[in-house]
């Protein structure tokens, strides 16, 4: 008989530990196998951590340990889930980031091979349930049915898990507004690049970023190079090198949409031995990529974060492009950055990583600059093309705005019109979706806010609906004041549909096209809007930062930052950092074909160092500056965070669990912490949950982390109170 060390599948950190699970069948269980359990009266999934044997029968068993075990239901699969290096960065990674192991199993696998009761329904062929409208009238609909009803009619068919949620289409389907449909989801097959007759020669400065990473002792190597200074090149070259020794390669970029560009990179260089993950793929065909790699059937996997985890073996080089990019951190459990993991993984194969970057975070420049990792750099755009000329424009300075207007200045007006004349393009970024930021009655000085949250909502001209960006409560647009019944509702601000708007007035003749996570919803409309806007399409693009990132428009000769400093009251240490990586690399969009280009950066903090270093693209004295200002206010990379975070349905209960958390550590570490709350959370409660959090700060990352892990287990589940930590947040 088997006894079985089983790792339940709910993540929370109160039930991080194996239990104990009886098995006496004809399949010799192994570590690394699901099984089905009986939880408490749940029918669960389990991962076999451990296996003993035992020669004792089951009422022996249980005589002995005082209690009943039971046995597992069933077994699910007949070779382990994971190899030894990849059982073993879990492990690491669990450590690192105080995260249930059941969790980073949930991070690492695709979704058929995960350790859940869910995984049992992948069918081999995967079908996708569509909506099309039938009755564009929304009369007598809840504001929600609404928000649906208004995405799906101007989209067409729209894939249902897109269009809202289950319970609100449910109800519009009842109400002969909506019908489903279901469809195959089609395969997504990697297009047959031609393969290139022979690579490119490198320029003095790539051969000599080349050289310097090669000869650099550390296993990390920051590349930095300026925006268009031809990073995937040496990316490319790098591999070609790792490739010809039989080393394998694993190439990150930072998000999904980046990934067909540097596939048709990889592929017209190398072929076929790539394969790639992402979650675009069906669950069949994750399921496929994920067993090719594990077969050792590929050389080379490129994806986004959670590709890190690909089961390829003999990793030589490991690559994350544009590596400050937030997204490579996971937003919930296990809260884990792919650059950590990347060089976990590294020091396992004896790999290089490499980070590149036009603006580094930093948390990597200081690395480089003390010498931990290795640094190369590419300093000059590709053909000595010249960065794009730049100008800040002062906002508070109404002499120089256009009549009436509040956000389109004469010069960037003239600049636009003159685009249109020369048939260049233009692109136009506010990093706010929606058309206003608030909406207020000009009567009285009502702002309508979010009755759960009570951030002030944004009006959506598109849908004529008032949203929350932080919760996505709708409500219909006012047509009166709550406060004093006026009818004068004023839209204040602006968001891309505005912009869009005022464009088409000025421009009757230009064709604009928008791009922000509204149209992004619907995911087919990412792609399909950048591949017009390449094909020159659209005269102008407006978008939000999701235009800003790694794309090569070569028509593009203006770029427009319409408000450049949105990001700077947000409310996190890293304001300033994002906000001059956002103008960086916007600024970074223009002139990269033949012309010359220029960038206009609006602001109503003209004089911030953000900006003005930002529009300079001079990235060493901003990380200079920044850098003291972090030391002064004891945050990254000076200090390292944790953010605990408590959440109950009592509210004093969660309080109280905070309060003796905070107690403990201080108790403990006097000298070695800062410890900042409890404090009330953005999001204050979601659904029946208090959440409270707490903010550890410390110098000694590798004292205070075993004990944070020891504790966060010990109290977690206690009067009810999860508690979870993210290590290293970016957010607070
Ligand atoms: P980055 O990622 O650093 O912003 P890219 O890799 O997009 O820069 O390169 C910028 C442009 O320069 C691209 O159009 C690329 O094709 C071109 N390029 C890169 N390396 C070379 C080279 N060695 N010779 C000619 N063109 C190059
Ligand atoms: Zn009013
Ligand atoms: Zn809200």
């Amino acid at each position: 008989m088997q006894v079985l060390s089983v790792l339940i599948q709910h993540a929370k950190t109160s039930l991080d530990r194996p239990f104990s699970y009886l098995y006496d069948g004809p399949i010799q269980v192994q570590p690394g196998f699901r099984v089905m359990v009986d939880f408490h009266g749940q029918k669960l999934m389990g991962f076999v951590e451990a296996v003993d044997t035992t020669s004792l029968s089951k009422p022996e068993f249980d005589q002995l340990n005082g209690f009943d075990t039971s046995f597992v239901s069933s077994v699910v699969d007949e070779v382990p889930l994971l190899n030894d290096e990849l059982n073993q960065l879990c492990q690491e990674v669990s450590e690192y980031y105080i995260a249930p192991k059941i969790s980073v199993l949930q991070a690492m696998l695709p979704s058929s091979l995960r350790p859940a009761v869910s995984a049992l329904k992948g069918p081999k062929i995967a079908y996708e349930w569509w909506v099309e409208a039938i009755d564009s009238n929304d009369e007598g609909l809840t504001d929600k049915q609404k928000e649906a009803l208004r995405l799906i009619v101007p989209n067409g068919a729209v894939l249902k898990k897109e269009a809202g949620s289950p319970a609100v289409l449910e109800n519009l389907k009842k109400a002969g507004r909506i019908r489903f449909f279901k469809k195959e989801k089609e395969r997504f097959l990697v297009p047959e690049y031609e393969k290139e007759q022979k690579p490119r020669e490198l320029t003095i400065g790539q051969k000599e970023a080349m050289k310097a990473i090669q000869e650099a002792p550390q296993d990390v190597v920051l590349l930095q190079g300026v925006t268009g200074s031809g990073k995937t090149e040496v990316y490319l070259h790098l591999s070609e090198i790792y490739l010809s020794q039989g080393k394998n390669i694993l190439m990150l970029v930072p998000e999904i949409s980046l990934t067909p560009i540097m596939v048709e990179y990889f592929s017209r260089r190398f072929g076929d031995k790539i394969a790639i993950l992402h979650s675009e793929l069906t669950p069949a065909e994750k399921y496929d990529e994920y067993r090719r790699i594990a077969r050792g059937d590929a050389r080379i996997v490129v994806g986004a974060r959670s590709a890190v985890f690909a089961p390829l073996e003999n990793i030589g080089l490991i690559i994350l492009d544009e590596e400050h990019v937030e997204s490579y951190k996971q937003d919930n459990l296990p809260y884990y950055h792919a650059r950590e993991v990347a060089i976990m993984r590294a020091k396992h194969f004896g790999a290089k990583v490499i980070l590149g970057s036009a603006t580094p975070s930093l948390e990597t420049k200081i690395r480089a600059y003390k010498g931990r990792y290795g640094y190369a750099s590419l300093p000059q755009r590709i053909n000595a093309k010249a960065l794009p000329t730049t100008r800040i424009i002062d906002l508070r300075d109404r002499r120089i705005m256009m009549p009436r207007d509040t956000v389109f200045s004469r010069i960037l007006h003239d600049a636009i019109a003159l685009r249109l004349q020369r048939k260049e393009q233009v692109i136009l970024l506010i990093n706010r979706r929606g058309y206003s930021s608030f909406v207020t009655c000009a009567s009285c000085g009502h702002i309508f806010t979010c009755p759960s949250c009570h951030s002030n909502l944004t009006y959506h001209r598109n849908d004529e609906l008032l949203k929350c960006h932080h919760c996505g409560f709708v409500t219909a647009y006012p047509e009166t004041c709550p406060q004093c019944g006026s009818t004068k509702i004023q839209r204040v601000g602006f968001g891309t549909e505005r912009i869009v708007k005022v464009l088409g007035e000025y421009f009757p003749e230009a064709r604009i096209g928008r791009l922000d996570s509204d149209v992004g919803k619907v995911r087919k409309n990412v792609p399909k809007i950048l591949q017009e806007f390449r094909e020159f399409k659209y005269d102008i693009l407006v978008g939000t930062q999701m235009i800003a990132k790694g794309h090569d428009f070569p028509n593009v000769t203006l770029v427009g930052m319409v408000l450049a400093d949105i990001g700077l009251s947000s409310p996190t240490y890293r304001a300033s950092e994002r906000t001059f990586q956002l103008i960086t690399q916007a600024v970074g969009r223009s002139g990269r074909g033949d012309k010359v280009g220029e960038a206009f950066i609006q602001s109503y903090n003209p004089f911030h160092y953000a900006v003005t270093l930002g529009a300079k693209q001079d990235y060493e004295t901003f990380f200079a500056r920044e850098m003291q200002q972090r030391k002064i206010a004891l945050m990254p990379p000076y200090m390292f965070l944790f953010a605990l975070k408590f959440s109950c349905k009592s509210e004093e209960r969660c309080v109280k669990a905070a309060v003796e958390f905070k107690e403990a550590i201080e108790g403990e570490f006097a000298q070695d912490v800062v410890c900042v709350g409890p404090v009330v959370p953005y999001l204050a409660i979601v659904g029946d949950y208090h959440k409270r959090s707490l903010l550890v700060k410390t110098r000694k990352h590798e004292l205070i982390r075993p004990r944070l892990f020891e504790l966060t287990r010990a109290l977690s589940g206690k009067g009810g109170v999860d508690i979870e930590c993210d290590v290293d947040p970016l957010d607070c």
